[in-house]
């Protein structure tokens, strides 16, 4: 799209190539909405094929030396990147709320665990050590190594356009990589925001590049033979094109999808606990996190104990602009989003759920453009509906009553989505056999949002992740490199003489 006047006079975000903004043509440009006032706060460059060549290209030509830097010099520099990052973390954080719409103090805990896995990263010494064994036959000797792949791709959502991002890049490029980062064209800035600290800290230009745009970026990512491995985060749909494309197309991929995420309250849980739980995991980041809880299944005669207990906190939250620090919950991030939930409330009430607490009427003063929706909530739902079939991903918790552990069990187990499930209960044999019985990657047993932390990974099973492989911690850094075994002989007397037969340890 062409800038409009008024775009004319907005901010610009362009591609980050070769350590600096690019100074090319742009042919398509995007809308970035600051979601707090509903107005365009900035426009975006939306990448051809010949930008994402170049940027791969600059990759490739720069990762050559970058793979054969020493481990003490590359950890040095991501040490230094974790100091600009841990510096810079708030006004980080404001970029992030004025185009994602959090509230601040959420935007900095988005910050303070992308952090974690730069500081994961900052260990990658003692991570890429390899095995050595001595005398595997007679005076032979095996070693492992892993090697990076070469140039890699990250394309991400626009829920944590910091986090998920860091997510990814840190372990790539501390293992030798360079990496193209396709952000959401929803919320740019933060990429660039990143670069930009990345190559204060020294890192060699043309190992981390930015190239932002749609769909057409994305499928010249997919299908480049110069990109040996993509990471993706989004919705199950994108995430299920894009392993099919890029396997297809000879990558390596682990793309994860999107969520539904249910927290099961057995009678014997802590009520106050469980309802403080479901309130910050339901409506932080105004349901816009692929972690948070969509839907509360009660057992037993728990609903009636719990429901009051949430509806007397809901009342009380303040939703507002995000740079407010009164404000608990922002708004929604684009128009469309928010359309696109009004419409699942009103499904909702057609099929015949009680929708205990309506959102809609919340209305933000001085805000009035904003893309606002209040806490909703839904009692009695059933499985065939889609507020429960459905990824909602904004402010809309369901509730759905059951009478045994058995039957709670059984929903979470029938889901198509398997990102992340919380019990909870004062049982411990209860919650063990819970965690051992449920087809979910991440569980939380009295914690609502299990994301792991950078040391172990993260990922959901079944339409929550396509690959085998999840993201950051063992598992991220297996991705981002492969491995080579060698077996070595010196020359010595003894081993002279010609023998067909296959290598036999001796
Ligand atoms: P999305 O799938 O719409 O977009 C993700 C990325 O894919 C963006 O960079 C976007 O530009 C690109 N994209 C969008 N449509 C495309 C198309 N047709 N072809 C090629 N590329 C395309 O997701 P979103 O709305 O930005 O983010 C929200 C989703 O992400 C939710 O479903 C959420 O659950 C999921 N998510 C999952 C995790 C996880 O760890 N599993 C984490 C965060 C977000």
């Amino acid at each position: 799209m062409a800038p409009s006047g008024t775009q004319a006079q907005l901010g610009t975000v362009t591609h980050w190539i070769g350590g600096k903004a690019w100074e090319g043509s742009v042919a398509r440009w995007g809308d970035v909405y600051n979601p707090a006032i509903g107005e365009p706060a900035a426009r975006v460059a939306l990448a051809d094929q010949a930008v994402v060549d170049h940027a791969v290209a600059t990759a490739a030509k720069a990762q050559q030396s970058w793979g054969r830097t020493s481990l003490a010099a590359r950890t040095r520099i991501m040490f230094a990147f974790r100091e600009l990052v841990e510096r810079r973390k708030r006004d980080l954080a404001e970029v992030l709320t004025r185009e994602h719409g959090k509230v601040l103090s959420d935007a900095v805990g988005e910050v303070n665990r992308g952090l974690e896995v730069i500081e994961f990263a900052c260990g990658l010494p003692h991570l890429l050590k390899g095995e050595f064994s001595e005398n595997v036959s007679t005076d032979v000797d095996s070693y492992s190594i892993r090697q990076p792949l070469g140039v890699v791709a990250g394309i991400t959502p626009f829920n944590f356009p910091a986090m998920v991002p860091m997510w990814m890049f840190p372990l790539a490029v501390a293992a030798g990589n360079a990496f193209v980062l396709k952000p959401s064209e929803k919320d740019p800035s933060a990429a660039n925001f990143i670069a930009q600290l990345f190559a204060d800290a020294g890192l060699p230009a043309g190992i981390f590049n930015v190239v932002h745009g749609d769909k057409v970026a994305v499928d010249a990512i997919l299908g480049h033979p110069g990109i040996a491995a993509v990471s993706f985060v989004g919705s199950t749909p994108i995430a299920k094109y894009i392993y099919e494309t890029a396997t297809r197309n000879g990558k390596r991929v682990q793309a994860l999808g999107g969520a539904k995420n249910h927290m099961v309250v057995l009678p014997d849980a802590d009520l106050e606990l469980a309802a403080d739980s479901a309130i910050n995991a339901g409506y932080g980041s105004t349901g816009q996190r692929c972690m948070a809880i969509s839907v509360l299944v009660t057992v037993g005669d728990v609903a009636d104990r719990l429901l009051p207990r949430i509806q007397e906190r809901l009342r009380k939250l303040k939703v507002g602009p995000g740079l407010d620090s009164a404000s608990e919950m922002g708004p929604l991030v684009t128009k469309e989003h928010h359309a696109r939930v009004v419409s699942y409330v009103e499904q909702g009430q057609k099929a015949g759920a009680a929708l205990v607490e309506d959102g809609r009427t919340t209305k933000v003063s001085g805000h009035e453009q904003g893309f606002f929706l209040g806490p909703c909530l839904f009692d009695k739902v059933t499985a065939d509906m889609s507020i429960y079939t459905d990824e909602i991903f904004g402010p809309v918790l369901s509730v759905v009553r059951v009478e045994t552990y058995d039957e709670a069990l059984s929903l979470v187990n029938s889901n198509a989505f398997a990102n992340g499930v919380a019990i909870f209960t004062n049982d411990g044999g209860a919650a063990r056999r819970f965690q051992h019985e449920v087809h979910v990657g991440m569980v939380g047993i009295n914690v609502p949002i299990p994301v792991p932390v950078s040391y172990y990974s993260f990922g959901g099973w079944k339409s929550s992740l396509f690959g085998d492989s999840h993201v950051y911690g063992r598992e991220g850094l297996q991705f981002y490199t492969r491995g080579k075994v060698i077996t070595s002989r010196w020359p010595d007397p003894r081993h002279r003489g010609v023998n067909l037969g296959f290598p036999q340890t001796h």
